[in-house]
């Protein structure tokens, strides 16, 4: 059966980021249900040609593409079929304030801090993948959400998972929360056998298929890094107590441990459908029979604590979380500089966790009062970090 809304109308839905791996999953699902939805934009970042075929299935009022040089390819694909299309960063901010009830903010990295903005600063429910939004404006997105009477749904599958079982009329009541970390496929590697580790190593996740940004950052932990981040801005629970817990099979997806000693957790396949599902169908659960839980043929969930002299860059994004004001933003734009670095083959593996760093210890610390100063310290920090690529290669 398929899904029917309260109001019994349709869910109007944008989905930022359509053609990334999250973006496809929630067409995919969206799909298997056409008659409880309606598109009313869908934006890409180049990639033109997957957005046109999708608006074509889809027909959404909007199609957006960031890359103005990609606008008359997607005029041109979609020509006559009636569906709006606009390119440029503020087009996208445009398609967030269009009158959808839901939102996906499933673009990778900063860049999708001002079109999710835009999108809880109308009130509406949003689907949150884009952890880095959190990281570097976790206050101002949160304080938008309270202001605004928006609903923030997390899609990362750990923050899903915590969401589900935390008692949010009993906060008082956490002792604390464990996220979960596969370990990524550098989990058994010594440094010294990080060292030379490649792109294509480095791309090989052993449990989840997700774009290459956060392939890279599950390989280098960074990613737990963000997440640790991320749920201190989601849940009221004081950085000190969340930990982390590596679990190779990424089969319980997070725990909320309650003071009188019992630890919820929720379980799945390591498939993103079931929380992006819940996340689209909320407060109701669609119907996602493809995805289960075998845990016979599983048979062992296995556990480890996380070694912070291997993967430094959970160790840095601590500190950035305890010291606050700019630091994590300092930290995300490092990151995204360094990962985008080793993806073109400019950095190696371990230069990653060094450039952010190193970073941290150059940009001079300041207070966050409003997004314009997310936006210049991310900027200075995205300089800084290039400058210190262009130096280690000169000397490397
Ligand atoms: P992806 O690289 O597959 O897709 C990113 C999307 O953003 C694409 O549609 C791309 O066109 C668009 N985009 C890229 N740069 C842009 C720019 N400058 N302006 C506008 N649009 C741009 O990434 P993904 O794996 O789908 O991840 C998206 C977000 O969700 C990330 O923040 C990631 O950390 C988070 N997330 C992903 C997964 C997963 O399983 N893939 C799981 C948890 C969280
Ligand atoms: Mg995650």
């Amino acid at each position: 059966m398929g899904l029917s809304f309260p109001e019994g109308a349709k869910r109007r839905v944008t989905i930022l980021g359509s053609t990334g791996s999250i973006g496809r999953n929630t067409i995919e699902l969206i799909e298997r249900d056409r008659s409880a939805f309606e598109v009313e934009a869908l934006t890409a970042g180049s990639n033109y040609r997957q957005l046109a075929e999708q608006a074509l299935r889809l027909r959404p009022a909007l199609a957006v593409v960031a890359d103005e040089g990609a606008y008359a390819g997607l005029r041109d694909a979609l020509n006559g079929t009636g569906i709006e299309v606009a390119a440029g960063k503020q087009a996208l901010v445009d398609a967030a304030q269009r009158p959808a009830d839901w939102v996906m903010a499933a673009i990778v990295g900063a860049a999708g801090l001002e079109p999710t903005l835009t999108a809880i600063a109308r009130g509406a429910t949003v689907a949150l993948a884009n952890k880095e939004c959190l990281v570097c404006a976790g206050e101002l997105v949160t304080a938008a959400v309270r202001n605004n009477g928006a609903v923030l749904l997390p899609v990362d599958s750990e923050h899903n998972a915590i969401f589900q079982v935390f008692d949010f009329n009993r906060p008082e009541s956490v002792d604390r929360i464990i996220l979960t970390a596969s370990g990524g496929p550098f989990r058994e590697l010594t440094r010294e056998e990080m060292r030379s580790v490649t792109r294509e190593q480095a791309l090989m996740h052993p449990n989840w298929e997700m774009g290459a940004k956060i392939t890279i950052d599950s390989a280098t932990m960074m990613n737990k890094g963000l997440e640790l981040i991320e749920a201190c801005h989601l849940f009221p629970v004081p950085e000190e107590r969340v930990e982390i817990l590596v679990h190779p099979q990424s089969v319980v997806h997070s725990l909320v441990a309650y003071r009188d000693g019992s630890v919820l957790a929720q379980l799945g396949a390591p498939d993103m459908r079931t929380p992006i599902s819940l996340a689209l169908a909320w407060p109701e659960r669609m119907a996602v029979p493809d995805v289960r839980l075998d845990l016979a043929s599983i048979g062992r969930l296995t556990f480890e604590p996380p070694d912070t002299e291997r993967f430094p860059a959970l160790a840095l994004a601590r500190e950035a979380l305890q010291r606050g004001g700019s630091h994590p933003i300092v930290l995300n734009a490092a990151n995204e500089v360094a990962v985008a670095a080793f993806l073109t083959g400019s950095a190696r593996f371990l230069e990653i966790a060094d450039i952010v760093g190193e970073t941290l210890a150059r940009v001079p610390h300041r207070p966050i009062e409003k997004i314009e100063d997310v936006i210049e310290v991310d900027i200075e920090a995205r300089a800084s970090a290039s400058r210190l690529l262009r130096s280690t290669a000169a000397v490397g």
